[in-house]
């Protein structure tokens, strides 16, 4: 019986459970939440992530170690090496935690990136400013997810209202300014390395975000070929160079044909949720296999598949479930506005049934905003 460690027990943790089942993995988890949803389908652990007591009971009889959530302190995946392996290792997790750390080795291994400059006081503000120019965002370096700690500065006159917001983090997580990129569109590579290198990646996916938070997928990308191979070599580079073992992701900005790499995601990744019935092997049952060393499964697609995120509230599961090709997950969460408590996923044949079932999907479910430019997407010539 091998048992698979999980630190964090949100929905990524969950539906690794959901794809390990098969295999015969058992799991164990750590959150910091008694609540956590991957809590109602595996053991939970609840501590802190730099609890050495709590850290202790959750590796005991655990085979591998892996996340869903890649801010666990350094110190604490350093701890756990001495008891078990873990997947992705610490070195591949600290440069994926800091913005500036990630960026600096996109630009070593010739991946482009937005200019971006390191930001330690409100001088540096604007000296940052005035090399990059503006438009540009203000980031913190760590801990950001879906959009928070970010502000837009549209004008030099921005700058103080930017360090109102986030200078008092510039002491401790850090803080970044990035060109901001007037992109036409985003896109992402999911891929996976196994413990042997052996390296696959899905098709390149396009994400529309909503108020910095992903809203809805589409894989394939309508994208030349050149452009998918480009941003395919890009994720096998950057696996290679940090020895990388499991799933991660790459979100790229596509600006005139063009690829700028935005960050990575040392993990199972929301732009990857249509692999569970778009991919012949999904992102969570190719991740448990990376970190086991087991066979990687093929990541060729079933026709089209688009994924919609669900944030705050689910819609109405029955009205959706007439739709063809619609498949719905439903996280187990409790309502929270901005909370992703579920997604659903809609797959077909080809692009004109995928757009007709999105049609359908907006028109049952009240959310015509939300697939319209998907929809639009799959209607370009
Ligand atoms: P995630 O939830 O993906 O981890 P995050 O909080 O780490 O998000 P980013 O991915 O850096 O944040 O930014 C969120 C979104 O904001 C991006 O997907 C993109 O739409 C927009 N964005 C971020 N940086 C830039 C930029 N330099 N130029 C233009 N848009 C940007
Ligand atoms: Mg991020
Ligand atoms: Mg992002």
């Amino acid at each position: 019986m091998t048992t698979v460690g999980i630190l964090g027990g949100g929905q990524l943790a969950r539906m690794m459970i959901l794809a390990g089942a098969p295999l015969g993995l058992r799991f164990q988890l750590l959150d910091p939440s008694a609540e956590s949803c991957a809590g109602q389908l595996a053991p939970l652990q609840v501590g802190a992530f730099d609890d050495r007591a709590a850290l202790a009971r959750f590796v005991e009889g655990v085979d591998v170690v892996t996340f869903d959530f890649e801010n666990v302190p350094a110190d604490s995946t350093q701890w756990l090496l001495d008891h078990a392996p873990v997947f992705p290792g610490p070195q591949a997790l600290a440069v994926a935690q800091d913005r500036l750390s990630e960026k600096t080795l996109f630009r070593e291994l010739g991946i482009p990136v937005p200019d971006f400059a390191a930001v330690s006081d409100r001088a540096g503000l604007d000296e940052a400013l005035a090399r990059i120019g503006t438009p540009c965002i203000l980031k913190t370096r760590r801990l950001g997810y879906d959009g928070k700690g970010q502000f837009r500065i549209k004008s030099p006159a921005d700058a103080d209202a930017a360090w109102e917001a986030l200078g008092a983090q510039a002491g401790t997580v850090g803080l970044i300014v990035e060109a901001f990129v007037p992109f036409q569109r985003e896109v992402s590579v999911v891929a996976v390395r196994g413990r042997d290198g052996e390296f696959r990646a899905w098709p390149l996916t396009e994400n529309w975000h909503v108020d910095g938070v992903l809203s809805a997928s589409l894989a394939p990308a309508r994208v030349d070929a050149a452009l998918q191979a480009t941003a395919s070599a890009y994720a096998q580079r950057l696996a290679e160079r940090l020895d990388y073992v499991g799933v991660f992701a790459l979100e790229l900005f596509c600006r005139d044909g063009e690829l700028l790499a935005n960050e990575m995601a040392p993990r199972v990744h929301n732009s990857g949720h249509w692999t569970i019935e778009g991919a012949e092997t999904s992102q969570f049952e190719n991740h448990l296999r990376a970190v086991l060393g087991l066979p990687l499964g093929e990541t060729t697609m079933r026709g089209h598949a688009c994924m919609l995120n669900w944030l705050g509230e689910m819609p109405d599961a029955t009205a959706f479930l007439s739709v063809p090709g619609g498949h719905w997950h439903d996280y187990g969460k409790t309502s929270r506005a901005g909370r992703k408590v579920g997604h659903a996923t809609l797959r077909a044949d080809t692009e004109v049934a995928l757009a007709q079932a999105l049609s359908r999907a907006g028109q049952v479910l009240g959310r015509l905003g939300q697939v319209a430019p998907v929809v639009a997407r799959l209607e370009e010539g």
